[in-house]
């Protein structure tokens, strides 16, 4: 297996080059909704597929800003096609849509961002599909395979407690089993990992989050074989849920800067992780970079860095935790991660509130729990800041 490295070089310059019309460096943004053709002969062989033109004749099955940042996208993840779509849930929702029917069984880790488990468990459930929801372990997910099992999803590393799957182990199980394995990567990148070297199916990413990198765009990725992703894209086409140009164009000057900006996230993350696990006011941190996480060497093995996001608990309760959270001045309150500005959330409050106290506790999901991502700050001064607010708490 062959591991490429993901840099700047790589980021700046694979998949797209200048604009050979007018040789301008940024992409171009394409507004139209409808494409015109010369002449019918155009328009017949587009539809036989023997034009040298790849832009379908309207805005909702293909647009080419969309196209150029599909390419970058695909030079990153080591991808044969890769589908833009207007958000890291539509690119699930489409995926499961357009891959599974009534009867078909799907196998999905318990730690999976909330609203995708929540769509397999409450909405393809009423559609007849059999939904097995499992602990990450390569152990509980091939025990919950069975004969009609399609697709086992995974998400690597998770939220909030950062885990990381042995994706290897999981192609293998998939390849044995006859299943498409799909690896959420949006936690790691392509700069961190590439599960497609590892033999992994499908990838989905949020671009909400690193891919874009700047918390101003919403938008999602699918990334595989084009016999993987075509009947994804086809569905697409017909329910609609592409990404606009104009985010495209965000998304493409994003992942120009995404290697820098991952190699500052990881370098925050470890500094801040080892920071906080001396710090007499914190409980527990979880981080793959540190030795005390339960995944590190497996995290070690795969992966090239752990990321900008980490999950502590405070010695304290609800109260001490929103008063922590409260007296930060440079993480700002707020959910999401990946961007250049740190983000800090107790997590109960900020994604379970609704979920009573006794069912969050058993997701694992603790009053004291909070989940800082952070961006590109200077280190010092992130350290800091937690180091203030912490001294606040009674
Ligand atoms: N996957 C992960 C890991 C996420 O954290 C999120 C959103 O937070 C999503 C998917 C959904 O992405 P989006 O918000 O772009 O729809």
């Amino acid at each position: 297996m062959t591991r490429r490295k993901i840099g700047s070089t790589e980021c700046v310059h694979d998949g797209v080059g200048p604009c050979e019309a007018s040789g301008a460096i940024p992409i171009p943004i394409v507004h139209s909704a409808p494409f015109t053709f010369k002449n019918t002969k155009d328009l017949i062989d587009l539809v036989k597929g023997c034009s040298q033109r790849q832009q379908p004749e309207y805005g909702r099955m293909g647009n080419p800003t969309v196209s150029c940042v599909e390419k970058r996208l695909a030079a990153l993840e080591g991808a044969e096609k890769v589908q833009l779509f207007s958000s890291g849930m539509t690119a699930v929702t489409i995926l499961f849509l357009a891959v599974l029917k009534s009867g078909d069984h799907l196998v999905i880790t318990n730690d999976c961002y909330r609203r995708t488990r929540d769509f397999c468990t409450v909405f393809l459930k009423k559609f007849g599909v059999e939904v097995t929801v499992v602990s990450s372990s390569l152990e509980a997910i091939s025990a919950a395979i069975g004969p009609e099992t399609r697709i086992v999803f995974t998400e690597t590393p998770s939220n909030p407690y950062l885990y990381v799957v042995d994706i290897e182990g999981l192609a293998k199980i998939g390849y044995e089993r006859g299943l498409l394995t799909v690896v959420d990567s949006t936690f790691a990148t392509p700069v961190n990992l590439r599960p497609l070297e590892f033999g992994i199916d499908l990838v989905i990413h949020s671009a909400t989050k690193y891919l874009g990198g700047h918390n101003d765009l919403i938008a999602g990725v699918l990334a595989g074989s084009a016999s993987h992703v075509q009947p994804v894209s086809d569905l697409l086409m017909t329910v609609g849920g592409i990404c606009d140009p104009n985010t495209a164009f965000l998304l493409d000057r994003g992942l120009k800067t995404l290697a820098i900006r991952v190699a500052k996230q990881n370098a925050n993350g470890q500094t801040v992780a080892e920071f906080l696990e001396t710090h007499p006011k914190v409980s527990k941190v979880f981080y793959p970079g540190l030795s005390s996480h339960p995944h590190h060497s497996i995290a070690k093995k795969l992966m090239s860095g752990f990321g900008g996001v980490v999950t502590f608990t405070i010695d304290g309760g609800l109260e001490q935790t929103s008063r922590f959270v409260d007296h930060l001045k440079i993480s700002r309150l707020g959910p999401s991660f990946g961007g250049v500005e740190s983000l800090i959330d107790q997590v109960a409050v900020m994604s379970y509130w609704e979920v009573p106290r006794k069912e969050r506790e058993k997701l694992g999901i603790h009053d004291n729990m909070v989940r800082l991502a952070l961006g590109i700050e200077d280190v010092e001064d992130i350290i800091a800041d937690l180091n203030q607010a912490l001294g606040k708490i009674r």
